[in-house]
């Protein structure tokens, strides 16, 4: 059993909270970005040394490799993102990084045999906030292992074209143009591949209040949920707000409101606490307040492990689009979905290994926001480990985790780790 260093973690977090610092607390750290490419020299500069060889591949992911006692066993990869969401926290993805620094420090400092070759990794643009989608370029480096319907959505020319949300300081038009101007365009031959790398862990944020309600430090993850998204439109007349009649207007809001009342009382009758079901987005036709609107249509994002679960939620929502509400149509539209992926076995026990002979309290846990693991949990064997957030808050300015609870992560994934290079050839 070997432990990290809580000085060494704290004057990570310290140092990578600099970068992107908002002035209040959090940051703002768009993928290949100023801010970003100052957390990027610092893990370069950390990670030189202690003796690692950097590489990083065309979509600008960096890899830095410390040798293992077996100079042809493959490595065992560890990492997460350092870029962020708008004045987002100094925890989601970075602490990920920061953990797998630790991991390879440790290593170093502590002269801890081991046979694989160990990496520590950063991987571009994970949140998708400047360039959209999120996870683009564990999508683009994985495509040929995701099922056909996730991997047409990261097909590597649509996301070069990606534009940019708006315009940020030093930013291009295209995700394709910042990569070329970033500097850290690298070789398609250091992209993560199943014939160097054996296995790959993630360390996260929970993001969520299930280890701070049940007093535990470290989540033991065996799986990402599975959930769709969906779009409802529902359909009206516009006419003057002034001028025309209640009993004859087919007021598109109105029934959108109806509609959303409807599907919460009867998803919530299905009794499943675990269920989440979201609706975040709406949008509004022509959004005059003089008019009546003629069109809105709603998002609904649904995530449970059971596909059962899942499906009980699309019969609610086929029934809505059955149905005429306020004098409108409903019409209903799948953006994507995704089955729910579930950690390699083995490594999910190495991980509860690790973190009960270390004495860290822990329990098991699913993952209810998507990791750029989970593309790669389709090429390696993949697991993830999480770490206790603060009133559950994260994508936000207040997230915070204890130095010392990513101090316990880092510990049990490097214990973790450990248990995988003396398991496996
Ligand atoms: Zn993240």
């Amino acid at each position: 059993m070997y432990t990290c260093s809580l000085d060494r973690m704290t004057d990570k977090i310290k140092t990578f909270s600099k970068f992107g610092d908002a002035g209040h607390g959090g940051i703002t750290r768009y993928s290949l970005s100023p801010e970003a490419k100052m957390a990027r020299e610092e893990f370069i500069k950390r990670m030189k040394a202690i003796g690692a060889e950097i590489e990083i591949d065309d979509v600008a992911n960096i890899y830095a490799t410390i040798p293992g006692s077996d100079p042809d066993a493959k490595r065992i990869v560890t990492g997460s993102h350092c870029d962020s969401v708008k004045n987002g926290g100094n925890y989601d993805g970075i602490l990920g990084v920061m953990s797998a620094m630790e991991v390879l420090e440790t290593v170093v400092e502590q002269n801890i045999p081991h046979k694989h070759p160990l990496t520590a990794m950063i991987w571009t643009n994970e949140e998708g906030s400047l360039y959209p989608p999120a996870m683009m370029v564990s999508g683009i480096v994985c495509n040929d292992y995701l099922p056909p319907e996730i991997a047409k959505n990261f097909k590597y020319e649509n996301m070069m074209a990606s534009k940019a949300m708006e315009a940020h300081e030093g930013s291009a038009d295209t995700f394709g143009e910042a990569l070329d101007a970033s500097g850290y365009k690298g070789d398609k031959k250091y992209r993560l591949n199943p014939e160097q790398y054996l296995c790959n862990f993630e360390a996260h944020i929970e993001q969520g209040p299930i280890l701070e309600d049940n007093g535990n430090d470290i989540g033991v993850v065996d799986c990402v949920l599975g959930m769709f998204n969906y779009s409802l439109k529902f359909t009206g007349f516009a006419a003057h707000a002034g001028t025309f009649p209640m009993d004859k207007r087919h007021d598109a809001l109105y029934a959108a409101s109806q509609a959303l009342c409807y599907l919460h009382d009867e998803v919530d009758k299905l009794g499943r606490p675990e269920l989440v079901y979201t609706t975040g987005e709406i949008y509004c036709h022509p959004c005059v307040h003089t008019v009546i609107p003629d069109e809105v249509e709603f998002s609904l994002d649904v995530r449970h492990e059971d596909p059962e679960v899942r499906a009980k939620v699309m019969e609610i929502v086929k029934d809505i689009a059955s149905k005429k509400w306020a004098g409108c149509d409903c019409e209903i539209r799948e953006n994507w979905k995704r089955d729910t992926v579930y950690w390699n076995e083995k490594l999910v026990g190495y991980v509860k290994e690790a973190a009960d002979e270390a004495g860290i309290s822990n329990q098991m846990i699913h993952s209810g926001a998507g990791h750029d693991a989970q593309f790669v949990a389709y090429m390696l064997p993949t697991t993830m480990i999480f770490v206790q957030t603060k009133d559950g808050l994260s994508h936000c300015e207040p997230e915070y985790a204890k130095p010392e609870h990513c101090t316990s992560g880092a510990t049990v994934l490097l214990n973790a780790i450990l248990k995988a290079d003396a398991a496996f050839e």
